[in-house]
């Protein structure tokens, strides 16, 4: 039997980003809308959206119980054969005094992912049967929510980063688990790309049954007196303070925005200092010990000869929190004296720092496989330090920042777009 395209309807959208009412054409599978006057993604419809994001979530998941059972790396040094699997680079460090630090890397490579695919795999399980009860919204929302949190694909980056690293102490060799990772992550990545997150709410709250009132696209939504519900996309009017489709709270900007952004920023400035001058790492090896800081690592790897590494922790842990935080630091300070040229180019900013800020973890998850493959007594260890657990912090508090800031002051007295006054049908 043939299957029957999948579209999104024609329908009114706000964006989340500049506040603009606008009108979205109907999508095809493939397509992808983006806000005229931001520039920002709004909606994008993946190739079959139902069959794609639900078999893909299976095949995830069966590769993350492979990668859990199968040894993910094994190396040998002075005798002593040592493998560990992914799990154990996870939970190595929360034995240790580092706990906090332990639960969080714990919770973003591998709880957070994992709870996502079940989330999808359930969720998209019940629209092939073409049922939608209500206890699917719950998880929906909890799902947008945890996906921004998990940071799988950085920890690859940070396995490739600790293989150059331990290469010329031992003999290391990349075990089954670790492709069934590589793989895991791919999959990951498509099932996360192709959940749109109107798609989704359109068929558990009916989006479409509200599309029936006029509209001014190009207007801001505040000037209309409009609000768009965060968790579920719908439009409502500022008189209700509860969403009518999905019943969770609206508001028309994000509470206390400015000053959150801020306080978080100037915490995460604070912690950038023992980040970067405390020990991230501490080294045994035949009873002396030896602490290094991120920059001695960075150091250490271009005096070897491997750059590529140096340059990339020199980025992600050094450059990456300076460039997040002054961005959000300028982007405050826009706002916060009324200096409102060049919107679109900020906005386009404000999303990098979305993008950009969870690779800084590359570091800190380093530290962690090392923790858990070298540990031999007296002999070789090596333990997390100090600025392991402020970087950590560092990391949290700039994507605390970015997720307080709401980039629609940005847009509020600026001009509106063009006007096109309609009656939708
Ligand atoms: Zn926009
Ligand atoms: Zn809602």
């Amino acid at each position: 039997m043939k299957r029957s395209p999948e579209i999104i309807p024609e329908h009114v959208e706000i964006c989340p980003y500049c506040d603009t009412i606008m009108k979205v054409p109907e999508l095809g599978e493939g397509d992808r809308f983006t806000c005229d006057v931001c520039g920002s993604s709004i909606t994008h419809l993946a190739h079959k959206p139902v069959i794609k994001p639900f078999v893909y979530s299976l095949v995830s998941i069966f590769l993350f119980v492979c990668v859990e059972i199968m040894p993910f790396m094994k190396i040998s040094m002075g005798g002593n054969m040592i493998e560990m699997n992914i799990r154990e680079a996870a939970t190595s460090i929360i034995n240790d005094e580092y706990r906090f630090l332990g639960i969080f890397i714990y919770c973003c490579m591998q709880l957070f992912p994992l709870v996502c695919l079940l989330i999808v795999g359930f969720i998209y399980g019940f629209f092939l049967c073409h049922k939608y009860p209500p206890f699917l919204r719950p998880l929906a929302r909890l799902f947008f929510k945890l996906k921004e949190w998990s940071m799988i694909e950085v920890f690859l980056v940070a396995t490739l980063v600790s293989m150059v690293k331990l290469i010329s102490m031992v003999d290391m060799s990349l075990q089954g688990g670790f492709f069934c990772f590589c793989l895991f992550i791919f999959f990951y990545v498509v099932v996360i790309s192709s959940v749109d997150q109107w798609f989704v709410w359109n068929r558990l709250v009916r989006l479409d049954r509200f599309m029936n009132f006029s509209y001014l696209a190009g207007q801001r939504a505040y000037r209309e007196n409009l609000i768009r519900c965060e968790t579920c996309e719908a439009i409502n009017s500022k008189r209700s303070d509860r969403c009518l489709c999905c019943g969770h709270r609206i508001e028309q900007r994000k509470k206390h925005s400015q000053q959150k952004c801020l306080a978080f920023l100037i915490a995460a400035m604070v912690m950038y200092i023992p980040a970067n001058t405390m020990p991230i790492m501490i080294t045994e090896y035949m009873g002396n010990a030896s602490e290094s800081t991120i920059l001695d690592g960075v150091i250490y790897m271009w005096e070897t000869g491997s750059y590529p590494v140096a340059v990339i922790i020199f980025v992600a842990s050094v450059f990456v929190p300076v460039v997040k935080i002054a961005i959000l630091l300028s982007l405050w300070m826009c706002i916060q004296f009324n200096r409102f040229r060049s919107t679109k180019y900020k906005t386009r900013l404000y999303h990098m720092t979305e993008f950009i800020g969870k690779w800084s973890m590359v570091d800190v998850f380093v530290v962690a496989i090392l923790t858990a493959l070298i540990h031999m007594g007296s002999l070789m260890s090596i333990y997390p330090g100090t600025a392991s657990l402020s970087f950590c912090a560092v990391v949290i508090l700039t994507m605390l920042s970015a997720n307080s800031f709401d980039s629609r002051y940005l847009w509020e007295n600026t001009d509106s777009g063009s006007l096109d006054t309609g009656e939708q049908k």
